[in-house]
């Protein structure tokens, strides 16, 4: 199993249109970008998204992939819905797995088309191509619901806090405890107040607590230095990093 950060970016990328900040202006100058959020999780030839950026159509013709078995939706901000349109005109039988509340506010803007709406209820396990997805409830006002993802795959737990501030649900901390991999929203380093989502700080803390064997950030802004002086302090994902889980493999060699 494969799991590739397709957007490792915020709700406007970076760079940012108009922006011309130390790091949107680095990103220019050497090239690097980050798109919106996607993730890509690969088994045995079928493709499984974790929402839909609006950069999918790009991140896909990308990542070489020709069809899409299923999406997880985690919530109703355009940036992780808005690219279903990309591949739905060419594949157009996708199931696609969220709560009700989710399905109900991206229904409305996705009126005009029609897909395999499947209902999951949150901390309840379904399967997908041979592998266990449960939704957790998070917290990322004003939004009335909102989830991250747990995965697992024979011996591995890989948990995607999803879009979320710091202040989750004791039932969720529970949920999320003892991954091998945290992929988790921390949008800006330390200092920063925030009220949809965590920092720097907010997010190691929340690693710590679940006990995260090795955490990477992701729903990165351009808040953050550069990307390549960023990471020295930061263990900041980026655009297509991939991370592969072989039952082979020792535990720690999977990266
Ligand atoms: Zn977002
Ligand atoms: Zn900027
Ligand atoms: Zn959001």
């Amino acid at each position: 199993m494969k799991i590739i950060l397709l957007g490792t970016g915020d709700s406007p990328g970076t760079p940012v249109i108009g922006c011309h900040c130390k790091t949107c202006e680095d990103a220019r100058l050497k090239g690097w970008e980050r798109t919106r959020f996607s993730v890509l999780i690969q088994n045995k030839g079928k493709n499984i998204l974790v929402d839909t950026s609006p950069d999918l159509r790009t991140q896909l013709l990308k990542a070489k992939v020709d069809s899409v078995e299923a999406v997880i939706w985690t919530h109703s901000h355009y940036d992780h819905f808005a690219g279903f349109g990309d591949f739905y005109r060419v594949q157009t039988n996708v199931n696609v797995y969220t709560s009700g509340e989710v399905h109900e506010d991206i229904e409305r803007f996705l009126q005009f088309m029609k897909y395999r709406r499947i209902e999951v209820e949150s901390y309840k396990p379904f399967e997908i191509a041979g592998i266990r997805f449960i939704l957790g409830d998070v917290n990322h006002p004003p939004l009335r619901k909102a989830h991250g993802v747990v995965i697992e795959w024979k011996d591995f737990k890989i948990v995607i806090s999803g879009d979320t501030n710091k202040d989750l649900p004791k039932t969720t901390i529970e949920l999320f405890k003892n991954p091998d991999l945290f992929i988790v929203d921390s949008i800006a380093p330390e200092g920063f107040r925030l009220r949809k989502h965590m920092n720097a700080e907010a997010a190691m803390k929340l690693a710590e607590e679940i006990g995260a064997k090795k955490t990477v950030f992701t729903h990165v802004g351009h808040f953050y230095p550069p990307h390549d002086e960023a990471s020295k302090y930061y263990p900041l994902g980026h655009d297509f990093q991939t991370f592969y889980f072989d039952e082979e493999k020792e535990l720690d060699s999977f990266f």
